[in-house]
């Protein structure tokens, strides 16, 4: 499959290890081995974030915490940078369904590109079938690979819409996230944002165009759930 997620991004083959770089949301796909490789460098890299941090390799609350940080980073808050796309199977729209589809209450857990905490939320997708439709487990698993990498909310949107675009061909296309973000609430940042949610929209095709039809898709999104 076409990985749509290397067209836009800033690839620079030059920093400190010699190691192809691109952006944080961005997605190269390794293998096992060098993810391992990698968990290996990062754990000797902690340890001496550590050391500078002034804790002691002592201390028996910190013993495996180097090791633990490396494979939290790799295989977990940043998977979705180094494991290829999701496979997903799309199905004919046979009855020819030319209404919205909608998938919402997807979890959401991602990490901001500007602190490296975590953004954890829901997302919404709407779309209108041109010739196929997909599972709704597949836009979940879209989601994830998306989030699990440095974000800004912003850009994982986008970044969403256009990989089930370029699958589905969608006569429209709504993609909705509502996240906090704990940079905000970590650091203590006082004020309205402290608690905000964050709410960001991307619509595509009848659902950029047409009013009513948005208007439907957002008040279908706020009814309670079943
Ligand atoms: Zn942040």
């Amino acid at each position: 499959m076409k990985d749509y997620t290397n067209i836009e991004q800033n690839i620079s083959p030059i920093n400190q290890s010699d190691n192809l770089c691109f952006d944080a949301n961005g997605n190269q796909s390794l293998s096992a081995d060098e993810r391992k490789e990698m968990v290996q460098a990062l754990q000797v890299k902690f340890i001496e974030l550590m050391d500078i941090l002034r804790i002691s390799q002592n201390d028996p609350n910190c013993a495996h915490t180097a090791q633990r940080l490396a494979k939290m980073y790799v295989n977990e808050l940043f998977r979705g940078r180094f494991e290829s796309a999701p496979k997903l199977t799309v199905f004919p729209n046979r009855k020819g369904v030319d209404q919205l589809i909608i998938s919402k209450g997807i979890d959401l857990m991602s990490v901001c590109s500007h602190h490296w905490q975590p953004i954890s939320g829901e997302c919404a997708i709407g779309y209108i079938p041109g010739d196929f439709v997909i599972g709704l487990s597949k836009l979940s698993r879209i989601v994830n690979w998306f989030a699990r990498r440095g974000q800004i909310q912003e850009e994982l949107g986008e970044q969403i819409a256009d990989y089930i675009e370029s699958i589905l061909k969608p006569k429209a296309l709504g993609v909705v996230i509502n996240a906090r973000h704990y940079c905000m609430i970590a650091r203590g940042v006082k004020g309205p944002e402290e608690k905000s949610i964050m709410t960001t929209s991307v619509m595509r095709g009848l659902l950029l165009h047409d009013f009513n039809l948005r208007n439907e898709f957002l008040q279908l999104l706020v009814k309670d759930r079943i």
